[in-house]
Formats: C-alpha cells, sequence, structure tokens
C-alpha cells in the first residue's frame, strides 16, 4: 500500500506568495476596474540585457548546425562559465581560493537550496533565521526535519534584524545576505563572528547570496568566502534571477569548494563537493546551453554595466519607498544595499491586517511579514523591482492616503 509523506502535513496549507495572489485576484473580483500595483513581487520588471539576446540567438543557431549543436551538457555546467564565475565573482574580488572546480551551475536558487538537504545526515540540527525565504524551511520539513531539530534564530527591532549567535552547537545554519525579507546586510565583522562560530562547532553555513550585486558599502562583503576559513565551512548560493533578469530564464550556480571540512558519522572525511557533484548526475541534468551562454554574456563589459544599471534601479524605488514610509512615521528597515523595504505601523496590527489596510486605501499590494516566520508578524515587505513609474506612482497613493 503506498502511503504518502506525511511531512507535507506539518506544512503551511499553501507558499506564502501563491496566498498573496489568491487574496489580491479576490479584491479585484469583488472591486472590477481597480488598478492594483504590485509592490509583492519578488520579480523583475526589466527585461533582458541586449547582450544576452544577442549571445543566446547565436547559441540557439549554433543549435542547428551539426557542429554546434549541443545535447546533454556536463551535470555541473560548462566551463566556460564556471571559468567566467572563478574570475569575476570570485579571483578578480580577491578570493583566490574558489575555482572553477568548486562551482555547480544551477537552474537557479531555489532548486538547489531545496535540495542541498541531500547532502545533510539524517539527525543534524538546523538553523534558520525568522523571518526568511519560506524555502529553507519548508524544504526541512519535507525532508522529515520538523520539530526540535529546526532552531529559529529570531530577527526583530531588539537585534536590528540580525540573528543573534546561538549559545549552543546548531548543526547547519542558513545565512542570507543582503536579506529577503528585511533588506538587512552583515558587515564583514558580523560574518565572521558566524564562520568563527561555524569553524569553533563544526557547522556548516549555507549563505544565499542571491542579492550581492544590490551591496555598495564597502563594509559589506559580497561572498562568505570574503572572509578567512569560510572555504571549509560554507556553501555559497547565487541567482541570476534578480541580478539579471533570469527569474524566466532560470540560472544561477552554488559554490561547494573542495576544501569544505566535514566527516561522516563514522569519522571519515566527507567530500561534499564530490557528494553534490554525485547528487547533481544522479538527480540533474544540467541547464540548457543557450541559457548558460545568456548567462556567460554578463560577465561581458556590457553586462556587467547592464547589472550596474538595472540594481541601480530597483535600489533607487527601493530607496524611494523606504523614505516615503519613514515620512509617514512607519518603522523601516532595507532599502540600502538591498532592493527590499521592511516595514511595520508600529500599533498592534498584524500582517495581513496591514496588508488589506494598505490594498484597500492605496491600491498597493504588499508581502506580509507574518507569512516569513512569526517574528515577522505586524511587518510588510515592499519590494523596488516594479518600474519607476509604478513605484512613484505607488508612492503618491500611498502619501495621498496618508494625508
Ligand atoms: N534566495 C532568496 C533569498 C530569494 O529571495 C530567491 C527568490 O526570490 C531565491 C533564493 C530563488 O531565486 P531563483 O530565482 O534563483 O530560484
Amino acid at each position: 500500500m503506498f502511503i504518502a509523506n506525511d511531512n507535507f502535513t506539518r506544512l503551511p496549507e499553501s507558499y506564502l506568495f501563491s496566498e498573496v495572489a489568491r487574496k489580491i485576484k479576490d479584491y479585484e473580483k469583488r472591486n472590477p476596474g481597480c488598478d492594483i500595483i504590485r509592490m509583492d513581487i519578488g520579480d523583475v520588471s526589466i527585461p533582458l540585457a541586449p547582450v544576452v539576446i544577442e549571445e543566446m540567438k547565436k547559441a540557439l543557431n549554433d543549435m542547428g548546425t551539426p557542429a554546434g549543436f549541443h545535447g546533454y551538457g556536463p551535470e555541473q555546467g560548462y566551463l566556460f562559465l564556471r571559468e567566467l564565475i572563478a574570475d569575476f565573482d570570485y579571483s578578480k574580488r580577491g578570493i583566490s581560493n574558489i575555482d572553477s572546480g568548486d562551482i555547480f551551475i544551477s537552474d537557479g536558487a531555489k532548486s538547489d537550496i531545496g535540495n542541498l538537504g541531500d547532502l545533510f545526515g539524517r539527525n543534524v540540527s538546523i538553523g534558520i533565521a525568522s523571518p526568511a525565504y519560506p524555502v529553507y524551511i519548508d524544504a526541512a520539513i519535507m525532508a522529515g526535519r520538523a520539530g526540535n531539530k529546526i532552531h529559529l534564530l529570531p530577527c526583530t527591532a531588539n537585534n536590528c534584524f540580525k540573528p543573534e549567535i546561538p549559545d549552543k552547537p546548531i548543526d547547519v545554519i542558513y545565512l542570507c545576505y543582503p536579506n529577503n525579507p528585511t533588506g538587512v546586510a552583515l558587515s564583514r565583522e558580523e560574518l565572521k563572528g558566524w564562520i568563527d562560530y561555524a569553524l569553533r562547532n563544526k557547522s556548516l553555513i549555507i549563505y544565499d547570496s542571491a542579492y550581492e550585486a544590490y551591496v555598495r558599502d564597502e563594509e559589506i562583503p559580497h561572498s562568505v568566502y570574503e572572509i578567512e576559513g569560510a572555504d571549509k565551512v560554507a556553501i555559497e548560493v547565487r541567482s541570476f534571477s534578480k541580478t539579471a533578469g533570469f527569474t524566466g530564464v532560470r540560472c544561477g550556480y552554488t559554490v561547494v569548494p573542495e576544501s569544505l571540512d566535514f566527516s561522516f558519522e563514522d569519522g571519515s572525511r566527507a567530500s561534499l563537493n564530490k557528494m553534490w557533484n554525485r547528487r547533481q548526475s544522479t538527480k540533474f541534468n544540467g541547464v540548457g546551453y543557450i541559457v548558460q551562454r545568456g548567462a556567460a554574456a554578463l560577465y561581458t563589459p556590457e553586462g556587467r554595466a547592464y547589472i550596474k544599471e538595472t540594481t541601480d534601479t530597483y535600489m533607487g524605488n527601493a530607496s524611494s519607498l523606504r523614505n516615503a514610509l519613514l515620512s509617514m512615521g512607519y518603522r523601516v528597515v532595507g532599502g540600502e544595499n538591498s532592493p527590499y523595504v521592511w516595514f511595520s505601523a508600529d500599533n498592534g496590527m498584524d500582517s495581513w491586517q496591514l496588508f488589506s489596510m494598505i490594498l484597500e486605501n492605496a491600491h498597493l499590494s504588499s508581502t506580509p511579514g507574518s507569512g516569513f516566520g512569526k517574528e515577522g508578524e505586524g511587518y510588510l515587505r515592499f519590494t523596488g523591482f516594479n518600474t519607476p513609474a509604478n513605484t512613484s506612482e505607488a508612492i503618491s497613493r500611498l502619501k495621498s492616503w496618508f494625508n
């Protein structure tokens, strides 16, 4: 008799973003013709860079020729892309201990974040910030790690939305900086505190740096490997989604250094790099050639200029939202080194009440903070990913409603 995985019964009924979309649709149905501006979206609004389109077209044409046809590619990704990543994202940033053999091309960060649990021993404890990107906790619950194996690390106004380093050993810790949903970034010194903790306790850090391209301040690291010793304890997950408009193209990468220093239960050395390679070769058939050629184009001068320009645009939106909310008396963080703005009315309203109030009065959607974990209760997240025109219209609506 087939028995279904009852870990699924421990999950919230629907994925947060599907619930937000359902509520907006419902409101639109009840109020035909109302024009809602989507400030909840985690999707981007600026199209792909011309250089990406050009390279993808060339790759598509190659695929129609006997000499240029590419069938199954290497599961870890084409070397041409892994070498560009190793060079531009690590070596040229002064990180000399990451090379192409440590890099695995993915179809985006979400799948890898969900799948990395395949590497964990059965009984590991897991530390997850609360609030957090929901995939960390949902993937752990699906894999049967619910209950006392999951330790939530509260991020509230009291600790400036940065989790405190635990006073006990936790085996796996998820960190995401610049953070989704709060928009808060960690300084090099703060990240060093986590790496030292992991080295002391032999913990694995999964460092989600999907928003690395938004970092502008010198003291904020782009990569976890800027911290000495991180290559012994950290896996870094990155994405071209929010950096280069690849949300619909699907490409990212995960760095699993060969130098990671962990063991199996019997004490013998476990190479997570080899294990991840084995896992990917078994369960994944690589990212399409055309997509990887498109991603490689991002490392040309035109591609890099495009990334700077688009991330500047989204951050300009986030910064205007931040200033508008501050001027209206909200408690606000984020919107600096990040496309996200996290705010609360500080008046006892819960997140869904605040969501409905702003939806009904200003016709703006947002993402309720409570959907990212109970410490997010009372907060909302706005994104800077809409167009500058829609963002200014959103700000005018907020201000006219407020006045
Ligand atoms: N990590 C974080 C923190 C995110 O916010 C997102 C997307 O919203 C992802 C990972 C997933 O990105 P991708 O589109 O590469 O799957």
